[in-house]
């Protein structure tokens, strides 16, 4: 199994808003990683960066001027510009917000696209959007190509490759386990001391259930796997994605 990850997106802010405790004066900046997956019978995207049409207009694309005010966004690449997205397998999303979702108009539309039902329902409910920052023109699919999973989900049915249901940040969020030695966490610790620290952004959908998110993900890296954060500058590069020996 291959894994590699590419930068599709860089996201600025007040540092504060990510990490609890935060001097709000002190800026970040934040790659947006997306990961392929390539096994011998299939090539499985893992979520699809920022959308260059909302990045270059976000009035025109969601109607919204002001959608991203606190951000300053930057995208160098585009996922369809790094990745041959016509030959895809499947996507997983691992949540809707827009730095993870807005690549999805990208893809060609007979990809399945799986993802927590959880999730997905609250993306259509009008108070669970407000509430977790969703924007739904991001995520405007047909429903035949969507592949709804309910918790833990061995996702190739040989337990290589693992979808773990990992609320909190929002309703449905799920990270990936690949292999024993490699777990892609996403947004349930945007940095890599989030999972001991529990400095979690200051906005989520259910911060108690974000602390046993990041709780169980410590754990399988104190067992010895990796576990990459979310949107970590100093952990976070392009490139081939070694898992850990053992
Ligand atoms: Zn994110």
């Amino acid at each position: 199994m291959k894994i590699e990850m590419f930068n599709v997106g860089w996201l600025s802010s007040s540092a504060a808003i990510w990490r609890q405790g935060e001097d709000a004066e002190q800026r970040i900046r934040m790659p947006i990683p997306a990961y392929l997956i390539e096994t011998d019978r299939e090539r499985i995207l893992i979520d699809t960066g920022l959308n260059p049409a909302a990045v270059a207009d976000p009035g025109g694309f969601y109607g919204r001027p002001d959608i991203f005010a606190p951000f300053a966004l930057e995208l160098e690449c585009s996922i369809g510009e790094q990745v041959d997205l016509s030959t895809l397998t499947r996507v997983v999303l691992t949540h809707l917000h827009f730095d993870h979702a807005g690549g999805l108009s990208q893809l060609p539309r007979s990809v399945p696209i799986v993802i927590q039902r959880r999730e997905w329902e609250a993306g259509q409910d009008a108070k669970a959007v407000a509430r977790n920052f969703l924007h739904p023109r991001d995520y405007v699919l047909d429903q035949q190509r969507i592949v709804l999973i309910d918790g833990d989900h061995d996702l190739l049915g040989d337990g290589s490759l693992e979808l773990l249901l990992t609320p909190g940040h929002t309703p449905g969020h799920q990270s990936v386990r690949v292999g024993a030695d490699l777990v892609l966490g996403v947004d349930v610790a945007h940095f890599a001391t989030t999972l001991d620290d529990h400095r979690f952004p200051m906005f989520a959908d259910d911060f108690a259930a974000q602390a046993r998110s990041a709780e169980s993900l410590r754990k399988l890296r104190d067992e010895g796997a990796q576990v990459l954060p979310g949107h970590d500058p100093d952990v976070l590069r392009p490139g081939p994605v070694a898992s850990a020996p053992g």
